[in-house]
């Protein structure tokens, strides 16, 4: 089921969006079951999880941070991460690069925007987007390669479209003067709507893997 699931949410979206097919409190079988499909894009939100997995699953797999990261975790993750999506602090940003340093590596993250209701996501204002953008990058380890966000977690399609939209735009405004790559938005309940709105990348889990306890 876990492979059909997976074609047909990969079918049904357009050919430019990627999808991460988010494995977090799935046994290492399930992922093992995907990836035998040739799909490479996993994503967990915890470190220690994350890297359980990392350790004992195959090698080609393209490891996505989804969750909120503690500083003091960031060098757990360093040395393998894809893709870090959720950014949410100017302090975070320079641990990565710290580590990433440390690695000789250079890390992708993406900026976490909150664009939802909810005060508990994660995430920086517009504004402070603009003003840690506003200011050249000089954190050599680190590419931000684009944004992300999460929807109001609402039946209110009108709602959870005008929250992508914003972030479109805010995506728009600087994808070619900083060369982004990623906008990240769209999980198994509003991914159709995401991808209206110009997602380049979702977040599919429940939708492929089933329900979570
Ligand atoms: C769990 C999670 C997802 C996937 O959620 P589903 O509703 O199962 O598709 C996507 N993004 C983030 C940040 C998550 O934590």
């Amino acid at each position: 089921m876990i492979q059909e699931n997976l074609l047909n949410i990969k079918a049904s979206v357009p050919e430019h969006v990627t999808v991460v097919a988010v494995s977090k409190t799935k046994p290492a079988d399930a992922i093992l079951e995907a990836h035998q499909s040739g799909h490479l894009d996993f994503g967990e939100n915890k470190v220690q999880e994350l890297c359980q997995k990392a350790e004992t699953l195959p090698k080609d797999i393209r490891w996505h941070m989804i969750g909120h990261l503690q500083r003091n975790k960031v060098k757990y993750i360093a040395p393998f991460v894809h893709l870090i999506h959720g950014v949410d602090s100017e302090r975070l940003l320079v641990e990565i690069n710290k580590q990433a340093a440390k690695n000789n590596r250079i890390i992708d993250v993406l900026l976490q925007l909150h664009i939802a209701e909810e005060t508990t996501k994660f995430g920086f204002s517009y504004e402070e987007a603009e003003a840690l953008l506003a200011h050249k990058n000089t954190l050599e380890n680190i590419r931000i390669v684009g944004v992300m966000g999460m929807a109001t977690f609402s039946e209110n399609t009108a709602q959870v479209k005008a929250e992508f939209d914003g972030l479109y735009t805010f995506f728009e405004k600087w994808k070619k003067p900083l060369q982004w790559t990623t906008l990240s938005m769209g999980m198994s309940n509003d991914y159709p709507v995401a991808i209206a709105s110009g997602s380049t990348m979702i977040r599919v889990g429940s939708l492929i893997f089933g329900k979570r306890n």
